[in-house]
């Protein structure tokens, strides 16, 4: 991007010459107001039959990951009340945050760590099925768990699977692969901590590192995939199977409130924040939100300070064809999951007409949040993952939130804060974290 273009772009979006600063931002997306048409890019059975694929698969996983075994290998993560993050935010900010906060725990959930582990472990499984039911080595009515079988991973074997990520997505698609018998690629950006990529060598996955960033990675990744016969390249950019898996968790969650007597209708509204890197995991949930609650789910995404790329992304109507760098922001930053610099488009346009915001949070202020996490509430989150946390305080301060919801409305509310990654971290590294946040909250 020339000169003068980024001079006119910063003249129309002055948000820019805050971001270049290094300054926390809130956007509000105006467009939400006048958004008529759907253009949400999945329907809701396509939802459903995402997860009844992942229900067929459940006896496979319980096999092949023990640790699956006692939810039947159904890959699920738990909901929470955080009260005491809520007093500590509302000390902090000397004001009471209306409605409830509560915490989608998928640090917890299995086999990834991460909240990838819906995306593309569903992507992986999806296509393991195809090759198997093509080659009438499988169908439907099957017990699933006949693809744990010394014959069906020689099958598998003769393909491969390649992936471009910052980690995350690399551990989930790796480890999916890898107990199929997919000989699989990962593609990994300079962010990727060494943990990942040693957990992953340690099954077999083949890691290739790369000294440059997350979009080098992918289409590095994409193009020797496209060279290799019988190879699969997972798509972060543009995969709508991805997406869908995502998504599902929004059928998982309605059963979740359900359970816990939480109601989302136009009294109780449900305003989720979401952390978002290329936008795949946050795009897919609240999509899959707004199919299966309707109008009275209002999101925001999440994103460092060095990494808006959404933000650019959305604010600009440019969508992949703006990256943080040409804005001068250098894609810095210790929340290793979002270290994106070019958004997805597909998931931009996808989103465009019904995502409310979207703020960035400095790194210091993203692990003050993982100490005050893990001593208040005892959950040991990545950095990435506490992203979303400070979402209700910024809809606050914003003014979005009296703008766009009645008193009633603000009392009845459910804030839902998404909790992406974590639970693997090994725990000298997680005690290193928490210790930085200790010394930065002193400050
Ligand atoms: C990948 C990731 C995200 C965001 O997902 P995208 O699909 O990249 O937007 C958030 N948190 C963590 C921990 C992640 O690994």
């Amino acid at each position: 991007m020339n000169d003068e273009k980024l001079n006119s772009l910063e003249t129309q979006w002055p948000l820019i010459t805050e971001m270049k600063a290094g300054e926390e931002v809130t956007w509000l997306n105006e467009r939400t107001l006048k958004a008529e048409t759907d253009q949400l890019p999945i329907t809701l059975e396509e939802i459903e039959e995402a997860d009844a694929r992942l229900r067929r698969f459940a006896p496979f996983l319980a096999t092949v990951f023990p640790e699956t075994k006692a939810t039947d290998g159904i890959i699920e993560s738990p909901l929470f009340e955080i009260a005491h993050m809520k007093r500590f935010f509302e000390k902090q900010h000397n004001e009471k945050m209306e409605g409830r906060l509560y915490l989608k725990a998928d640090h917890l959930l299995p086999v990834a760590g991460s909240v990838k582990a819906r995306g593309g472990m569903y992507e992986v499984l999806k296509h393991a099925e195809s090759l198997a039911i093509e080659n009438d080595l499988l169908s439907t009515e099957e017990d699933y768990s006949k693809l744990a079988s010394d014959e069906m991973r020689a099958f598998f074997s003769r393909y491969s699977l390649a992936v471009g990520s910052t980690g995350n997505l690399g551990l989930s698609i790796g480890m999916t692969g890898a107990a199929l018998g997919f000989q699989t690629t990962v593609h990994m950006s300079a962010d990727a901590k060494e943990w990942k990529k040693r957990r992953l060598r340690d099954r077999g996955v083949t890691v290739i590192e790369y000294e440059d960033d997350y979009s080098r990675a992918v289409e590095e990744g994409r193009v020797l995939s496209a060279k290799t016969e019988n190879s699969f390249f997972i798509d972060d950019e543009h995969s709508k199977e991805l997406f869908l898996g995502y998504s599902t968790a929004a059928l998982r969650l309605q059963e979740q409130f359900r359970e816990n007597g939480i109601i989302v209708d136009a009294d109780h509204p449900l305003i989720v924040y979401l952390p978002c890197g290329v936008g795949g995991a946050p795009g897919g949930i609240f999509t899959g939100l707004k199919r299966v609650f309707g109008e009275h789910v209002y999101g925001f995404f999440a994103e460092p300070v060095q990494a808006p790329c959404m933000l650019l992304g959305l604010m600009t109507g440019l969508h992949d064809e703006i990256a943080v760098q040409d804005v001068g922001i250098e894609l810095r930053t210790e929340a290793d999951g979002l270290a994106v610099g070019r958004p997805s488009s597909f998931v931009g346009k996808a989103v465009a007409n019904d995502l409310d915001g979207v703020f960035t949070v400095s790194d210091d202020t993203l692990f003050i949040y993982l100490q005050q996490m893990a001593a208040l509430e005892g959950e040991k989150l990545e950095p990435s993952a506490l992203a979303g946390i400070e979402g209700p305080i910024r809809a606050k301060e914003s003014g979005w939130l009296d703008s766009h919801l009645t008193e009633s409305q603000r009392k009845g509310a459910a804030h839902l804060v998404w909790s992406t990654g974590g639970s693997l971290v090994p725990e000298e590294e997680m005690k290193a974290m928490i210790e930085k946040g200790e010394h930065l909250y002193a400050e």
